[in-house]
Order: structure tokens, then C-alpha cells, then sequence
């Protein structure tokens, strides 16, 4: 059975009914239909609860898969069956990639979140309210530089670009403002997908309305013709655009195949965002459970770099245990194995490709976090190539454990959700890779691409080195940095499967996120508006008279 029908067959509990799971009453939820609800913001912690927090993250993404999001809604499901009372929090899917190649992010099998068209589709609107807001933002910045423009915005400098929640590789660099005088100051200038907008970091790292609207003031749209930044705050404009995203900041509550409470808000993605579902609905998740079960995007080198440097830093919480998901597939296709040889034993291959896990258990030892890997079991799999991934791990010290979220569900995952919780419930000692306030952004970028993807040296160009000048003199030395690279790579080619060390990483251009507090670092040849691939999912999709979708995954 595919997803969609898996998911189609599943009977849901009214949306109250979960709420009341984690002691929301009827007045702390706003329902959006039967079975999708926003959350207050002011929901205050539990007292006597144990607010353990567990990160799932994972080895490089390939073609073959890793099933990061089925193993988290699985091991959800296995400690609540277990009476561990736990709360899933996840990022909301962007509609561009349903459309493109990535499929949902909804999990699979039987470890879903459900109602999952809905949730892959239009949800609850945030990203149309974020789309909105960004714009809104774009359109009121042109009509000052048009009308007095008494800041002497720089047309040429202005850094905000229009978004849209599509895969539209043609509107990467556009002309605005063609038509004559009253059509705008003509500029050049592009379109990222939303999910790549700083709207979006802000509102996945605001704690609070007046803290969204302070985010929002801070943001940097472009520059003076003297060169000195500018923002929203200066130009007035921040509370009409947290107007728009009043909604779209509170977190939303679904529900798994097996009716867990899960959080679904914000969703950036961990190549050329920050890769985090919001501090918001981590923290409101965490203030109703004893567990929080949640995951950040792509490898660990990505999101789980990004989650413990950036997304740690807001919510003052550092997770207190790390799955890292493996697949025999994905460590044989790092090994160097053809994507159609997969379902054959790969002992050689599956042996080289270790080197990939390897070096992102290493990474996340670095932070102090305790450490379990998840091998997701795929019918493939024989009983060789999964003892070699045990025996590998066993020697890093960590133990590997199988699980079988995406054929059983949490019944699948029992022994997963056991050790997590023994890991959880024991201390650590965290601690970040670089010094937010003493490093400075070079020495920051450094640090990352050196220790966590093994580059021998990083190379800034023309630009990114005038800009490292430049924004030290702006005063944002100060702030995390998160950079924009291929998930596929610990380098900056996507072709470098394994663990490869040695090589140049290359920084192209940094672009400031002062309202989500950190500078972003374009690596190699890095897209902020990704494109659609020689056959879109888009053309294997159906609906028919009746509103029945087939093929979305
Ligand atoms: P990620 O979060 O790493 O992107 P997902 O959990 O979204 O991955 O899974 C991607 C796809 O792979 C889904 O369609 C899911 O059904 C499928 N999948 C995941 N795990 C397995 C498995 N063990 N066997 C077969 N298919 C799987």
C-alpha cells in the first residue's frame, strides 16, 4: 500500500480529543475543521512533568532514502505506547517539494501524521500568511523608493527579494519596476522559495509576538547609497507585517496514525535555511510532556549542526539524546553503490560508506550529547549488512538499533524508544562547537566547515571577504552563522559521497538575516530558489470528481 492509502484507511480522533492529551482545554485551541487546531501562545509548562528533549537527525541524504520523519513519528508512537508521555514536534512540509521530487514530509508507512494531504497541501495557511507578509514587506519597499525615499535606499541594494512557495527556477533573477515612472524604479532582483525567507526563520525562532514584531524590526532590507544598512524598524513597516503573521505564529496540532500529539509549525530547510521546526512549538511541546520528540532537516551536518548552534541558542534547551538514522541503502550508495544494485547485499560498499556515519556520530560526540543510531529497516536489508552497522557503531561506542517504524508502526520501535529514554533520563554535558560571542564570523564558518565537515581549508571569495569587513564593521560579528550547502556532501559538491577529507570549502557570499539573528553563508553554487526536475511528481498526480487525490506520494 502506498502512503496516501495507508493514511486514507486510518481513523482519526477529533482534534479536541488530542488536545486534551496534553491538558489544553477548549479555550487554549482554535480548530481548524475536525482535526487540525492552532495552539495558544501562552501555554505555561506543566509543573511535574520531566521536559526531556530528543533530536532525530541522520546521516547524508541519497536517492535511496533514509526515512528520518517515519522513524521520529514511530518512536513518537513506541514511547507513548510505552507510557513514556511524549509529544512530537515537526516542520511543516513547503508545497514546492510535494510538486518537485521530495515527496511528503508527513513520514510513511505506518508512522504517519495525519490528516496527511491536508498537512502536505494548504494546512493552515502559514506558509501563504508568511508568502503574503514577505511580499507585502517587498511591495511597501519599492513604493518608498519610488515615493520620497528620504532613508536613500539604495535600489541596487536592496537585499529582500519577492518569495513563493514554488519550485520556479525562471524567477531566480527577475527585472521589477519596467513600465515608466509610476511602475516603480526598475531593479534587478530574484524570488527565493518561501521557505527560504528570512519571514520564515523569524517566525520559526520568535518566542512571542513582541518578539516576532522585534524580529520583523530588525530585519536588514538593503542599503543606504552610503552603504549603511536598513530596516523594517526604520521604515515603519513591522507591525503591518506581524498583522499578517498573527495566525501563522501559532503552532499547530495534528495527530499520528496512532494518535499521538504531534506539533507541526515552521518549516525551513536545513540546505539553505535553518532546518528547524519553530522554538515555539518545540518549547510548547516540551512545556505539556515529559518527552519531545523532534528532528531537523537533512544530515546532521545540516540540520543537527544548525539546530544545536542556532535553534539551541533561542529555545536554552539542548537536546538531552541524538538518534542518528541509518540506512543500510544509503550507507551502500555513500559506499559508492549503484542506486539499482540496492536491493542486492553490498557488504563491500555498505563497508566504505560507514565512513559517512561515522563522521556525524563523531560530529554530534563533539557537542557532548548522548547518542543512539536508528538503522531503519528496509525488506531489503539481510541479517549481514545489518550486524556490520551494529559492529561498526559498537566500536564509536554508540549503540545501533534496528527499527521498523515505516512496516509496524510503534510496535516496530519499542526497542528504540527504550534506549532513547534510558539515554534522556541520564545527564550530559553539552557544549557548543564555537563561541557565539568571541568568534568572529570567519573564525565561526571555519570551525563548522572544518570540524563538522572536514574541509582542510575554507576559501572566501572576493565578495564574501568585503562582506566579512563590512559586516564586522556593522557590528553582526556577534551572531550565528548558518550556511547554505548541498545535503548530499559534507563538501560543497554534491557528488562527494562518503566522508571525504582534504578539500577546499568554498564560501561564495554571505547575506545578513539580522531579524533572524544570523548570517547566512552561500557555499559552492547554492540555490535559495530551488527547480522542478525532468518529471515533476506534479504529472504522476490524479484527483478525481469526488476529491480523491492519488499520487501525491
Ligand atoms: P526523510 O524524513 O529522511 O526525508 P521520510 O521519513 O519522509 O524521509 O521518508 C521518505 C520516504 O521513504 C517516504 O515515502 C517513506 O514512506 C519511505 N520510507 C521510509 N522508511 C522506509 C522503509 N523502512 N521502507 C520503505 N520505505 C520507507
Amino acid at each position: 500500500m502506498t502512503d496516501i492509502e495507508i493514511a486514507d484507511q486510518a481513523t482519526l480522533e477529533p482534534i479536541t480529543k488530542i488536545a486534551d492529551k496534553l491538558g489544553l482545554s477548549d479555550d487554549q485551541i482554535e480548530q481548524y475543521g475536525k482535526y487540525k487546531a492552532k495552539i495558544d501562545l501562552n501555554v505555561k509548562p506543566i509543573p511535574d512533568k520531566k521536559h526531556k528533549l530528543i533530536l532525530v537527525t541522520s546521516i547524508n541524504p541519497t536517492p535511496a532514502g533514509e526515512g528520518k520523519s517515519t522513524v521520529l513519528i514511530g518512536l513518537g508512537d513506541a514511547m507513548n505506547q510505552l507510557n513514556y508521555q511524549t509529544t512530537i514536534a515537526m516542520r511543516e512540509p513547503s508545497m514546492g517539494p510535494v510538486f518537485g521530487i521530495k515527496g511528503g514530509a508527513t513520514g510513511g508507512g505506518y508512522s504517519q501524521v495525519v490528516p496527511m494531504e491536508d498537512i502536505n497541501l494548504n494546512f493552515t495557511g502559514d506558509l501563504h500568511a508568511l508568502t503574503s507578509a514577505n511580499n507585502t514587506l517587498a511591495a511597501l519597499i519599492d513604493n518608498y523608493i519610488m515615493r520620497d525615499n528620504k532613508m536613500n535606499l539604495d535600489p541596487q541594494r536592496v537585499i529582500w527579494k519577492r518569495v513563493e512557495d514554488v519550485n520556479d527556477r525562471a524567477l531566480r533573477n527577475v527585472i521589477t519596476g519596467l513600465g515608466g515612472p509610476m511602475a516603480g524604479v526598475p531593479r534587478e532582483t530574484g524570488f527565493d522559495i518561501t521557505a527560504a525567507s528570512e519571514l520564515m526563520a523569524v517566525l520559526c525562532l520568535a518566542t512571542s509576538l513582541h518578539d516576532l514584531k522585534q524580529r520583523i524590526s530588525r530585519i536588514v532590507v538593503g542599503y543606504t547609497y552610503d552603504k549603511e544598512p536598513v530596516t523594517v524598524g526604520q521604515l515603519n513597516f513591522q507591525d503591518a507585517i506581524t498583522i499578517i503573521l498573527k495566525d501563522a505564529l501559532k503552532p499547530n496540532l495534528v495527530q499520528t496514525l496512532d494518535h499521538t500529539p504531534t506539533i507541526i509549525h515552521g518549516g525551513p530547510f536545513a540546505n539553505i535555511a535553518h532546518g528547524c521546526n519553530s522554538v515555539l512549538a518545540t518549547q510548547t511541546a516540551l512545556n505539556l510532556s515529559d518527552y519531545t520528540v523532534t528532528e531537523a532537516g537533512f544530515g546532521a551536518d545540516l540540520g543537527g549542526e544548525k539546530f544545536l548552534d542556532i535553534k539551541q541558542r533561542v529555545l536554552g534547551k539542548h537536546p538531552d539524546a541524538i538518534v542518528i538514522v541509518a540506512t543500510v541503502r544509503a550507507l551502500e550508495y555513500n559506499g559508492g553503490a549503484k542506486l539499482a544494485d540496492l536491493n542486492e547485499e553490498q557488504l563491500s560498499a555498505l563497508e566504505k560508506g560507514m565512513a559517512n556515519l561515522n563522521r556525524h556520530i563523531k560530529n554530534m560526540q563533539l557537542y557532548g550529547l548522548p547518542i543512539v543510531v536508528a538503522i531503519n529497516h528496509f525488506v531489503t536489508d539481510t541479517d549481514k549488512e545489518i550486524q556490520m552497522i551494529k559492529d561498526n557503531c559498537a566500536k564509536q561506542n554508540v549503540e545501533a538499533i534496528l527499527t521498523d517504524a515505516w512496516a509496524k508502526g510503534g510496535a516496530g520501535t519499542h526497542d528504540l524508544a527504550n534506549k532513547v529514554v534510558e539515554l534522556a533520563d541520564s545527564p550530559s554535558e553539552f557544549t557548543h562547537i564555537y563561541d557565539v560571542q568571541v568568534d568572529d564570523l570567519q573564525t565561526k564558518l571555519e570551525k563548522i566547515a572544518k570540524q563538522i565537515y572536514g574541509a582542510k581549508e575554507v576559501s572566501f571569495s572576493r565578495k564574501a571577504q568585503n562582506q566579512l569587513k563590512r559586516f564586522a564593521a556593522y557590528g553582526w560579528n556577534d551572531l550565528p552563522v548558518c550556511i547554505a550547502k548541498t545535503q548530499y556532501s559534507f563538501t560543497d559538491d554534491q557528488k562527494q559521497l562518503g566522508a571525504p577529507t582534504d578539500f577546499v570549502f568554498h564560501i561564495r557570499e554571505l547575506v545578513p538575516k539580522i531579524g533572524a539573528g544570523f548570517i547566512v553563508a552561500l557555499a559552492g553554487n547554492m540555490m535559495t530558489m530551488p527547480g522542478l526536475p525532468t518529471e515533476p511528481a506534479a504529472v504522476n498526480m490524479t484527483i478525481d470528481d469526488n476529491g480523491k487525490i492519488t499520487g501525491l506520494f
